[in-house]
């Protein structure tokens, strides 16, 4: 049995630091992950002591995306997401697509996704995961949602799709293109993910990028359980780490890690709602 306090004695001071003075909003997370999760209620405690007041869960199929929505009605602080992740687009017909739609009346649910392109991985083919890309962005406009999107080595294709025509408002979660690709995802009015990566040694060419981004623009994650930041690095995430992102996040902009928590927070409930906030 793990307890809260072991959880939060290694974490230093950011952990206790931000208790009361600071919200900050976890816009990605797969809390509804039962294998990384077991107990959702501590991890959303940890997250609560550490100044991480909201978490928006992400679903990446049917499934997930109805275990995401049971677990927002269930606590307060946990809000969902519904969609198809293109890793699982081979999975995906048009009753999934009616699942999702019936996901997204739901109050809690306050986008649909995480959709997009993925040719890092062949888990689908090219062509299905373009139709559900498509399909679910038809989906979001007719519902007035905004869009989670998942993008990885497929920037210039996804781009050009949404290029296209109107689309709904656009969260890029974990951004890792170019700078071309930043300013066209900031020219279709999208929002920009940014995740543990910023804190990695590694990261100087995501953090140039990043530099360039508006600050009203910027919203903070983790992924958890994957892609956990330094000094975590390779061990499970969790949403109170997102203080972790935070911090780089304030590095990059030479700003407060309060002033960055202010922005970050501010930009979730313009793009999600209030969240109860
Ligand atoms: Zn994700």
């Amino acid at each position: 049995m793990t307890s809260l306090k072991d959880y939060t004695h290694d974490s230093g001071s950011r952990l206790g630091g931000y208790k009361d003075s600071v919200t900050l909003v976890d816009t990605h997370c797969h809390l509804s992950d039962v294998r990384a999760f077991p107990d959702p209620r501590l991890e959303i405690e940890t997250a609560l002591s550490a100044g991480v007041r909201r978490m928006v869960t992400i679903g990446i199929d049917g499934d997930s995306s109805h275990d995401a929505v049971r677990l927002a009605e269930r606590h307060e602080e946990v809000y969902a997401t519904a969609g198809w992740h293109p890793n699982h687009a081979s999975d995906y017909s048009a009753a999934g697509l009616q699942e999702i739609e019936a996901l997204l009346a739901h109050p809690k649910c306050v986008a649909l996704g995480e959709i997009g392109l993925d040719f890092y991985r062949d888990h689908a083919s090219r062509d299905d995961q373009e139709r559900a890309f498509r399909d679910q962005l038809a989906l979001a406009l007719d519902a007035r949602k905004p869009v989670v999107i998942h993008c990885r080595e497929a920037y210039s294709d996804l781009l050009a799709i949404l290029e296209e025509g109107a689309a709904p408002p656009l969260i890029f979660h974990c951004f890792s293109g170019d700078a071309t690709d930043l300013r066209r995802a900031l020219d279709l009015g999208g929002w920009i993910g940014v995740d543990g990566p910023i804190t990695y040694k590694s990261g100087d060419p995501l953090r140039q990028v990043l530099y360039q981004a508006p600050m009203d623009k910027l919203l903070v994650e983790t992924d958890a359980p994957y892609m956990a930041p330094e000094p975590h690095r390779g061990m499970t995430n969790r949403p109170a780490w997102v203080t972790y992102v935070n911090a780089g996040l304030a590095r990059v902009k030479g700003l407060t890690e309060t002033e960055t928590a202010l922005a970050t927070t501010t930009n979730a409930l313009a793009v999600f709602g209030p969240l109860g906030l």
